[in-house]
């Protein structure tokens, strides 16, 4: 049985590939097909944090184009940890992507851990680098966050990203 078990947010701008981390982490699982993901949905699965130590995440996952307020609500309520991603091949998602964190901070009026994501790292071979990558990583550090890039595609650093997401919940806690 799991030790624990925690609130995840996966929040983020549209189309960086917030419903397709919890899909490869969930099912282990991608698809290149955009799926527009409408309101507010959640998966549960268990992460073994250390070994042999559980904790239940409910992950919770937000339409990018989602602005009704009671539903954010509902969806900040009780939160324990959030991913925050944004989107290596679209320079101007990390700056967006900054309004998604104190959007959160001022609705749920406290700061919870965070992990800054940087996904679709897969493409960066492709198309180059169009984002400075210094940028997310000081970022990170000034609010004593962590920064991972990450593909949901090819399923690098995926599973760690929510491995340190619940550690940091839980050092927070105790
Ligand atoms: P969301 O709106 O943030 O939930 O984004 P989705 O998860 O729906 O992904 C948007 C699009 O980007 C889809 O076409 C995905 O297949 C694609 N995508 C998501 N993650 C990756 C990735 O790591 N690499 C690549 N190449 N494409 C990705
Ligand atoms: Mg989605």
């Amino acid at each position: 049985m799991a030790e624990y078990s925690f609130k995840i947010l996966v929040i983020g701008p549209a189309a960086v590939g917030k419903s397709s981390l919890i899909r490869r982490f969930v099912d282990n699982k991608f698809s290149l097909q955009y799926q527009f993901t409408i309101g507010v949905d959640f998966m549960t699965k268990n992460v073994e944090y250390k070994a042999d130590q559980t904790a239940r995440l409910t992950i919770w996952d937000i339409g990018g184009q989602d602005r009704f307020k009671m539903l954010r609500r509902n969806f900040y309520d009780g939160a324990h940890g959030a991913l925050v991603v944004f989107d290596l091949s679209r320079a101007p998602t990390f700056s967006q992507m900054k309004k998604w964190i104190s959007n959160m901070y001022q609705i749920m009026q406290k700061k919870i851990p965070i992990i800054i994501l940087g996904n679709k790292a897969d493409l960066i071979s492709e198309i180059g680098e169009v984002i400075d990558r210094n940028e997310p990583h000081q970022y990170a550090d000034k609010g004593s966050s962590f920064y991972f890039e990450t593909s949901a595609k090819t399923g690098n650093n995926v599973e760690k990203a929510f491995i340190e997401i619940t550690q940091r919940v839980i050092k927070k806690k105790n």
